[in-house]
């Protein structure tokens, strides 16, 4: 037996010379390309064990934006981007970390399970990983709360639950994985000013940094979603006043306050797409329910990276100037 296990060892040794070509040609693949090929590989995991595609995309999507947040998780080098550390795949007494028989690996209860049919449980392979991921998930079952559960279990927090779920239900809506479309939040046709205040002293509420950028304009000038993502708060809050909060694909939370008004339809968990009207430029907030007036209209943007344990406010100034030429550009070509 062990002789037959370092035959095949050698073997997928040998073999394992050609996923390194096809790495290098995956670089060249253009980005409707990747969601192409990621999208088949959810679907054909779908087949096998039966998950919705779009949990399998959101697990996936949500663990993407992870590996851009956390410096040490290494980036990943296929299309799929779950991650599983060495000790999780092969088993944490198993002593060859790198152990990629699905027969020994299960012997050390590790996780790490053969997707493709090729013998090999390898860590490194978009379909054994996809594979083993749903697999997992079928355990808990099939329907939305199973889901949650099953979440639950493995992240042990309510914030990555909540927004795995969130991706899920728009994925399940737009039915596509391209969903990277934006806009800046105010129509063009209004006037408004923006300077780079991130950063800024606060005073009311006490010692506060701003964390965000102001845009100044009318009373009751439109708000818009800037990115695909679902409305995950709505509603008074004592510093922001009439706000709602949306979280994006990327699990960027973003943060729009001192709204006068909002528009009808938008509840926490409606689904939005980039340019959707949300709400109305206003000046609630510093106070009670209902306060305003304290200080000119204008619309407080925030955006927030969540990287699996906390959230983080980052300067939105520089995506806004991105969606605001953009916005420029596609005016012009019509
Ligand atoms: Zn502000």
């Amino acid at each position: 037996m062990k002789q037959a296990i370092l035959i095949f060892v050698l073997l997928f040794s040998v073999l394992s010379v050609a996923p390194t070509t096809l790495g290098a040609e995956k670089e060249e693949m253009t980005a409707a390309e990747k969601y192409e090929k990621r999208l088949a590989l959810y679907k054909k995991t779908e087949t096998l064990t039966n998950v919705p595609w779009y949990y399998l995309a959101a697990a996936d999507t949500y663990e993407r934006g992870l590996r851009k947040a956390i410096r040490d998780r290494p980036t990943e080098e296929g299309l799929i981007s779950i991650f599983y550390a060495p000790s999780q795949w092969a088993g944490p007494l198993n002593p060859d970390l790198d152990d990629t028989n699905p027969l020994s690996i299960s012997m050390f209860d590790g996780v790490g399970l053969d997707g493709n049919g090729d013998g090999i449980a390898d860590r490194n392979d978009d379909e054994d990983v996809l594979y083993t991921f749903a697999r997992y998930l079928e355990k808990y079952g099939y329907d939305e709360e199973d889901f949650r559960i099953a979440l639950w279990e493995y992240y042990q927090r309510e914030k990555s639950v909540n927004i795995v779920h969130g991706h899920a239900k728009v994925y399940e809506k737009f039915g596509t994985l391209e969903l990277d479309e934006h806009a800046f939040p105010m129509p063009l046709n209004y006037n408004y000013s923006y300077n780079n205040t991130w950063g800024d002293r606060r005073g009311w509420g006490g010692r506060r940094i701003h964390e965000g950028t102001d845009i100044f304009a009318n009373y009751n000038v439109p708000i818009r979603a800037t990115a695909y993502g679902i409305v995950e708060i709505k509603g008074w809050n004592m510093y922001g006043g009439w706000r709602v909060g949306i979280r994006d694909l990327d699990n960027v939370y973003h943060y729009y306050a001192h709204l006068s008004g909002f528009e009808k339809g938008i509840e926490e968990g409606t689904i939005v797409a980039p340019g959707d009207v949300i709400g109305y430029c206003g000046s609630s907030g510093y106070g009670k329910p209902g306060t305003q007036g304290k200080f000119p209209p204008h619309l407080h943007y925030g955006m927030y990276r969540d990287n699996g344990r906390t959230e983080w406010s980052f300067d939105p100034y520089p995506s806004l100037k991105k969606w605001e030429r953009q916005a420029y550009q596609k005016r012009k070509k019509k």
